[in-house]
């Protein structure tokens, strides 16, 4: 596939599936696959343990300057994407936490936070052969990028994804509280000041309510060729 996009961009809001998908896409071109989102969430995960006031912008920004945070292909199969390493602790899976999901969007607000996080990122999506997921990818992150998707759906079909994967995990969840945080991030990522959450001007825009997984798998390959 000589004509294939060497960057591809894929930016959408939370529990859209750009992990899911993107990670397909990647693995079927042999690309990296990249998501953004687990810097944000490695840095939110070290303040928190650092009992970091997480409203204390300027002290957020400086741990993020100072943490090391590395991002590796998966070392183990228990469905982890890629390993979150922070000062060589792995940090997968804290990452994943309520307590993460809750601050996040505050974190990833912040300038300088966004500055030291994407200038790391740039420096990887230029090497090419990358599949880099995020929410400011083509917009900021990587305006060259050869293919630009940004995948939407609707908060309702996005809460009841998380929801039916909490169930499928044999946990509780409440459909209710899911869609409220998932509006409640949408909103904080959509109006910051800095790299809001919106489509490029020239991302092709996928609306997944009326699509599963393999059917925006596909729709992406079809894109690439
Ligand atoms: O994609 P994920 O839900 O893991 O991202 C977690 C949070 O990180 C998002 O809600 C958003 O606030 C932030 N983020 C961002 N820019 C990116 C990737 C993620 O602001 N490129």
């Amino acid at each position: 596939m000589t004509n294939t996009p060497k960057t591809i961009a894929l930016d959408g809001p939370a529990a859209s599936g750009k992990s899911t998908v993107g990670s397909r896409v990647a693995d079927a071109l042999n690309y990296l696959f990249f998501d953004t989102g687990v810097m944000y969430r490695a840095v939110t995960w070290t303040a928190l343990q650092h009992g970091l006031d997480l409203l204390d912008e300027a002290a957020v920004a400086k741990l993020t300057e100072e943490t090391p945070i590395d991002v590796r292909p998966a070392s183990q199969d228990d469905g982890r994407a890629c390993d979150v390493l922070v000062e060589n602790e792995d940090i997968t899976w804290q990452t994943r936490r309520p307590e993460v999901d809750a601050n996040v969007s505050t974190v990833a607000a912040y300038a300088g936070v966004r500055a030291a996080l994407s200038q790391q990122q740039r420096r990887i999506g230029l090497r090419g052969s990358v599949v880099m997921v995020g929410r400011d990818i083509g917009t900021v992150v990587l305006p060259e990028a050869e293919l630009k998707i940004y995948l939407d759906a609707s908060a309702e079909e996005r809460a009841r994804r998380r929801y039916d994967e909490i169930i499928a995990r044999g946990e509780l969840a409440d459909y209710a509280e899911i869609l409220e945080k998932v509006i409640q991030r949408d909103h904080i990522d959509s109006t910051r000041d800095v790299a809001p959450l919106r489509p490029a001007e020239d991302a092709i825009i996928l609306d997944s309510d009326h699509l599963d997984a393999n059917q925006v798998f596909e729709k992406i390959m079809a894109l690439c060729k």
